[in-house]
């Protein structure tokens, strides 16, 4: 599919990313339209279950709460029954997405998670992941989608089987990050040209793809902008993108960042009006209602059309802190703004095809889509 061409140059986004009072007024009104006409006043959330992987991690983000050392009574690796008895509460409870959660190749920082995999039969995460969500896929009705970070792209071909659709947040691409004091040091996996390689990759495998960029971890406006045209490219040469997160920073007691201020309200509702306008409108636009449960209605007047999975059985890992809203709270808070609120899978409907899913996958989204 052929994507519209950018709205606007780089510079002028970097302009209207800092737009206050009025103009910022006129940024949102402008994203709503371009929302509407792509997207309706439908606000859509897959209802999902939350699988928790590992927790283990070789990378230490100065945000994260999730990641645990080898030594932590709280560091944990699901054994396959564990993954099973989630999954099958979710499918209990009307679930339709096995949302994998879990930290990046951890084995090549800890012994330990060496020998654990070794012990479960496998060399890598990356070989545990595949065979849970072949678990998952197989014992369930679910539809996985593995969160399993930057992968390389024979990584992403061993889930594909099994998978409806993939993600990886981009973050940013700005390099600064990396460096001493910054967000991302001591993250090998967070560097910029690796996340992008594997956003390309999935693209090449035809994957439908959700990435996003997190707000308020020391990037600059701009890098915000450089971050969003970088995933308007990857989508124009592949089309694989199915939705974009644009996700807060929230700070916690427990992690590097726990002095940093959080990005307010209106700096999403710029970044978020900004976003509508860089990315192809067939983007799906999502923003967790978890992370800021008395931003709705602002939300959605900048510009986004989704609220992304919620779960009506396990928190949020990666934001414990932030309950997940009753499904009808947040219909009803949808409604307030004007929207109605409607299920989706977590594969978007235009991939429902042959083209991007193999043949088992897509029988189980077509029925799960008629169920
Ligand atoms: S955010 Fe992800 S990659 Fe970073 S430390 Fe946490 S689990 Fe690891």
């Amino acid at each position: 599919m052929a994507s519209a061409a950018p709205l606007f140059s780089r510079d002028e986004a970097r302009a209207l990313i800092q737009a206050r009072g009025r103009d910022l007024l006129a940024l949102m009104q402008r994203a709503s339209a371009v929302r509407d006409d792509a997207w309706g006043r439908t606000v859509t959330y897959s209802r999902k279950v939350f699988i928790p992987l590992t927790n283990l991690c070789r990378d230490k983000c100065a945000y994260c709460t999730f990641a645990r050392a080898p030594g932590d009574p709280r560091a944990k690796t699901l054994s396959p029954d564990e993954v099973l008895d989630i999954a099958r509460s979710g499918q209990r409870a009307g679930c339709k997405e096995a949302l994998f959660s879990l930290g990046e190749r951890p084995e090549l920082a800890h012994v330990a998670v060496r020998e654990q995999l070794a012990r479960l039969g496998y060399e890598t995460t990356v070989d545990y992941l595949a065979a849970m969500i072949r678990l998952v896929f197989e014992e369930t009705t679910l539809l996985p989608h593995p969160n399993p970070g930057a992968l390389y792209k024979c990584e992403w071909r061993k889930l594909r089987p099994w998978a409806g659709s993939m993600g990886m947040m981009l973050e940013n691409v700005s390099p600064r990050l990396m460096e001493k004091g910054q967000a991302h040091f001591g993250c090998p996996d967070k560097a910029p040209e690796r996340r992008l390689a594997a956003l390309e990759a999935a693209g090449e495998l035809r994957i439908p793809f959700t990435t996003g960029i997190l707000i308020g971890i020391g990037e600059t406006p701009a890098e915000r902008v450089d971050s969003l045209f970088a995933i308007a490219d990857i989508h124009r040469r592949y089309g694989h993108i199915q939705e974009v997160i644009i996700q807060n920073f929230r700070r916690k007691p427990d992690i590097r960042f726990r002095a940093k201020d959080e990005p307010g309200a209106l700096e999403m509702a710029r970044t978020i009006a900004v976003a509508r306008l860089i990315l192809p409108p067939e983007i799906s636009l999502q923003a967790p209602p978890n992370l800021t449960p008395d931003a709705y209605s602002l939300y959605l007047l900048a510009g986004i059309n989704d609220w992304g999975g919620i779960s009506p059985v396990t928190r949020d890992h990666i934001n414990p802190e932030a309950p997940w809203p009753a499904i009808q709270e947040l219909a009803a808070a949808s409604a307030d703004a004007g929207f109605s609120l409607r299920e989706r899978l977590s594969v978007y409907s235009r991939f429902i095809s042959p083209a991007w899913l193999p043949a088992s996958v897509l029988a189980r989204a077509k029925s799960l889509l008629a169920a």
